[in-house]
């Protein structure tokens, strides 16, 4: 049984139609609230044979229940994404809702509760040993705050998983590890000044970049002081930069903290054929980032829930989760992309460069690379200044 790898199935957020109505009301489709993104992420590990699989096991996302939701947010935030949900009249933008982002859409708080509902029970059901591992590909909402929502975010999933978790599991460690391309800046906030939650966050941090916070000086307050790590990477950090501050930074601090669970927030965006973002990492990291936090899991505690966060070029998104699923399962990929698959990314117009699960290796420009390995070399740095003496590391 503990060596199932547990997979949230999307098929009860294809079974609303409210993005259908979305297209219809909205100029221009929004990039995370779409059918062809939900849909090619989800054919891609069917078509596979994944969910075939012996170890995994397809679950289904259940909606949070309010007392869920209320472990974070503020219950006037909630009633107004219920009454949005009902009604689809906005009255309100105090709460970030209704904007090009996070619009408001038929049943957008079911979209918004499902994936929360689903992540609770990946939590739960990695803590009690059912699973040794879960996935959901919905999910790392991480821009949700209190009572706001923010970039594409409504419920910050993640923070009211681990609150349900550490309600049940009082005084044990999470650590949440944040390599979507976007400061997780929501979850951060969230535990700032709490030293049982270690977030630590890589991410782009350039002039105007969404959400504009995630510098390296934002160590936590209070107890908490030394428990937030940010990482904050130059446009264009390409595979090699970025591995580097992965292994001088991360790797020491996640072992020197023992953390009981693992929450990982992949985000597919920090791919170089991201639309939205300016890194360049390519497949190749993606797996080698999956297989390393497998790695100090299982020397660890051997608990990890891993959420999809961002990522908005579509085929790009559905490839790197189904090769972390693949990964944490410990199953092997089909040699090529499945036919059907290639088919269904063409009727939704979709392009696709290459037909196989990696891409070229790519470098940054020489030009470029004494600024860019400057600006990582001062990270690792003030990292190391401001952080590594909480955990006695040098
Ligand atoms: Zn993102």
């Amino acid at each position: 049984m503990a060596e199932l790898t547990a997979l949230y199935s999307l098929e009860s957020l294809l079974a609303l139609d409210g993005i259908d109505e979305l297209e219809r009301m909205k100029a221009e489709v929004n990039p995370f609230w779409n059918r062809p993104r939900f849909d090619i992420a989800w054919s891609l590990p069917v078509m596979s044979g994944l969910t075939e699989e012996r170890k995994i096991s397809v679950q289904q996302m259940r909606e949070a229940s309010r007392d869920e939701l209320l472990l974070f947010h503020d219950p006037s935030y909630i009633e107004t994404l219920e009454l949005f949900g009902n009604t689809g009249s906005a009255f309100s933008s105090r709460f970030g809702l209704d904007t090009p982002e996070c619009p408001v859409f038929q049943d957008v708080h079911k979209y918004a509760s499902l994936p929360v509902g689903g992540v609770i029970d990946a939590t739960i059901g990695v803590a009690e040993g059912k699973f040794k591992s879960a996935i959901s590909f919905a999910g790392g909402f991480h821009h949700a705050m209190e009572s706001q929502a923010a970039g594409f975010c409504y419920l910050n999933d993640t923070v009211i998983a681990i609150k349900k978790y550490k309600q049940l599991n009082p005084g044990k460690k999470v650590l949440y590890l944040d390599t979507d391309v976007h400061h997780g800046d929501g979850t951060q906030a969230a535990f700032y000044g709490n030293p049982d939650v270690l977030t630590i966050s890589l991410h782009e941090f350039s002039m105007g970049f969404f959400p504009r916070t995630g510098g390296v000086e934002e160590i936590g307050n209070g107890e908490g002081k030394g428990y937030s790590v940010n990482l904050p990477l130059p446009p264009l950090t390409d595979d090699v930069e970025y591995w580097r501050v992965f292994e001088d930074v991360v790797i020491p601090i996640w072992q020197a903290y023992k953390p009981d669970l693992v929450f990982w927030d992949v985000g597919a965006d920090a791919h170089i054929g991201d639309p939205l973002a300016d890194l360049m990492l390519t497949y190749d990291t993606y797996h080698r980032l999956s297989m390393t936090v497998r790695q100090l899991v299982h020397l660890g505690r051997r608990q990890l829930v891993v959420v999809g966060g961002g990522g908005y070029e579509p085929v790009t998104a559905a490839k790197i989760w189904t090769i972390v699923l693949a990964d944490l399962a410990d199953v092997a990929l089909p040699p090529a992309l499945p036919i059907e698959w290639v088919q269904l990314v063409q009727k939704y117009g979709c392009t696709m460069r290459r037909s196989g699960w990696t891409d070229r290796p790519r470098r940054m420009e020489d030009e470029h690379y004494p600024k860019i390995s400057r600006a990582v070399d001062d990270a690792i740095k003030k990292v190391k200044e401001l952080i590594f003496p909480t955990f006695g590391l040098e």
